[in-house]
């Protein structure tokens, strides 16, 4: 690894818990290392929280929500707008600490510091608008007056994963604070780091004290604190679906709002007709972004059978060109894994995937020693019970079938436990609609990358999710109704 590729972190990484305003140590005086995936070395010890470190965030946001829930919409996007433009000046220092501690190309941590910005300013803009929000509903009735407010939740615990740090922060936190919610952040032990630099840009923000909090440590003891305090009225939680379904239980004893954002296994469709290089384009961008660690990877490709040999053809070229290696460097397409133990998964499922009867394998080069640098994989015509067909791999690893019809294609991409995302490439837009309509999935493309924008939506079907993020959907999870119902004449 060439240190010259690497910016100067010059600056104080922030390591501690931010609560009720503070930076402080936790209660257990214990601490995690931080590790580069690029080489394995620990980049700095972090606070590990535990439940008495919990209780007081969650204390004080509870305290912070009488005040924060009375201040206008107006002035929460005050807030937000502070927010953004902290993200937007620290833009860079974000963006090298995303790919110093998650792994991904600095050009990708740049994509994911703009969406933080966006997210923030959006829901900014929506703040304003709950000023207005008392809505008059017509009914039935001249006697009497309806009305619908929408209130904060209140306290939200807001738990999220190691695969895109703060943007997955960013989608909660934004509508949070917009709805008048005070929040208790912990983030994935494993990249802490840009997550923490985030809070101090809140922090600077001038949020008052106890509205934002942050408790690093690790699932088991912090993440089951959250979901478990009886002053904490909403989990949103984005992880692994088995986790989600441990935090579902979790909320259950106290009958908590939920929101999960889980796992996916989603297709690609790629109809004969489509424009050959942009199909490689979609395929490629949906399989090994973020090193595939995506909950919407599109790896399994499904493509019509007369394009068949030519995209599997231009697949191996581009798997086989895929440039791996030191997310600083020039050129570099996709960095490590994230984790070891997301590492040694994807291996397995790479060893298995071989001995599963594909018709053919294809891998990319990667960078041997140090760094969880894993080889780009591409397997043909894997069989549909096969494990690296069905499960999420959450890795560079790409699966190419071939189909005859337009049912059969959907069929296929429907038949998983997940509903995340799918994408559809055709030149015929009437059937790009058609298929996209019968597709059992969140999000769908026809003809694009994968764009997502603050202002639409973000969540699936099935085992992938339970609610929805950003747009109005994401702001609704962390507000309450309420229904005044008044006699229209004086009593
Ligand atoms: P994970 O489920 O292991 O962990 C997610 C978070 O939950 C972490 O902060 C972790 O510390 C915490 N946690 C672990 N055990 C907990 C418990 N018992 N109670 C409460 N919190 C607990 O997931 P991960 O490995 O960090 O992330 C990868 C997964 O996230 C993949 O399955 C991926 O599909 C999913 N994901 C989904 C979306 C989406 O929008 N649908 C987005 C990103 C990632």
């Amino acid at each position: 690894m060439s240190a010259q590729t690497r910016p100067r972190f010059d600056f104080p990484l922030r390591t501690r818990l931010f609560i009720d305003g503070c930076w402080c140590v936790p209660e257990t005086r214990r601490r995690l290392p931080v590790v580069d995936p690029s080489t394995e070395e620990t980049i700095v010890e972090v606070e590990v929280g535990g439940p008495a470190d919990v209780d007081c965030a969650v204390r004080a946001a509870s305290r912070a929500l009488r005040a924060w829930k009375q201040t206008s919409g107006a002035q929460r996007a005050g807030f937000l707008r502070a927010i953004a433009r902290g993200a937007e000046a620290h833009g860079e220092r974000l963006a090298a600490l995303q790919s110093l501690n998650n792994g991904k190309p600095i050009a990708e941590s740049r994509i994911d510091v703009g969406d933080v910005v966006a997210t923030f300013d959006y829901y900014a803009d929506l703040a304003e608008t709950l000023d207005r929000a008392e809505q008059e509903v017509a009914i039935p009735s001249s006697d009497h007056r309806a009305v619908i407010r929408r209130e904060p939740a209140g306290v939200a615990a807001l738990i999220v994963p190691w695969n895109f740090p703060m943007v997955t922060t960013a989608w909660k936190l934004a509508p949070a604070l917009a709805a008048g919610c005070t929040v208790v952040l912990k983030p994935s032990e494993f990249t802490p780091l840009p997550e923490l630099e985030l809070a101090a840009i809140v922090e600077r923000a001038g949020l008052p004290p106890g509205v934002f909090n942050v408790v690093t440590g690790t699932g088991t003891e912090v993440g089951a604190a959250l979901t478990t305090h009886p002053l904490v009225s909403k989990v949103s939680f984005t992880g692994s679906t088995a986790v989600g379904e441990q935090v579902m239980k979790a909320a259950a004893q106290s009958i908590k709002g939920v929101s999960l954002e889980l796992g996916g296994k989603s297709s690609i469709v790629v109809f004969a007709d489509a424009d050959l290089d942009l199909a490689v384009d979609l395929v490629t961008g949906g399989a090994f972004f973020n090193a595939g660690q995506m909950c919407s990877a599109t790896s399994r490709v499904l493509v019509e059978r007369p394009l068949a040999e030519a995209l599997i053809a231009r697949l191996a070229d581009r798997v086989a060109r895929t440039v791996v290696g030191d997310p600083f460097a020039s050129g570099v397409q996709m960095g490590p894994l994230t984790n070891r133990a997301q590492y040694e998964r994807v291996q397995r499922f790479i060893a298995r995937g071989k001995t599963d009867g594909a018709s053919l394998v294809v891998q990319g080069a990667a960078p041997e020693g140090a760094g969880l640098f894993v080889q780009p994989t591409m397997f043909v015509d894997l069989p549909v019970d096969s494990a690296v067909w069905r499960e999420e791999i959450f890795g560079p690893v790409l699966c190419v079938r071939s189909f005859e019809t337009e049912d059969e294609a959907i069929a296929t991409a429907n038949d998983t436990e997940f509903g995340l995302v799918a994408t559809v490439v055709t030149r015929d837009e009437a059937r790009g609609q058609r298929v996209a309509a019968a597709l059992q999935a969140g999000v769908v493309w026809i003809n694009t990358p994968q764009l997502i924008f603050p202002q639409t939506s973000w969540g699936g079907y099935k085992k992938s999710s339970i609610g929805r993020e950003l747009g109005p959907f994401g702001l609704a999870a962390f507000q309450e109704v309420k229904q005044i119902l008044s006699a229209a004449r004086p009593v």
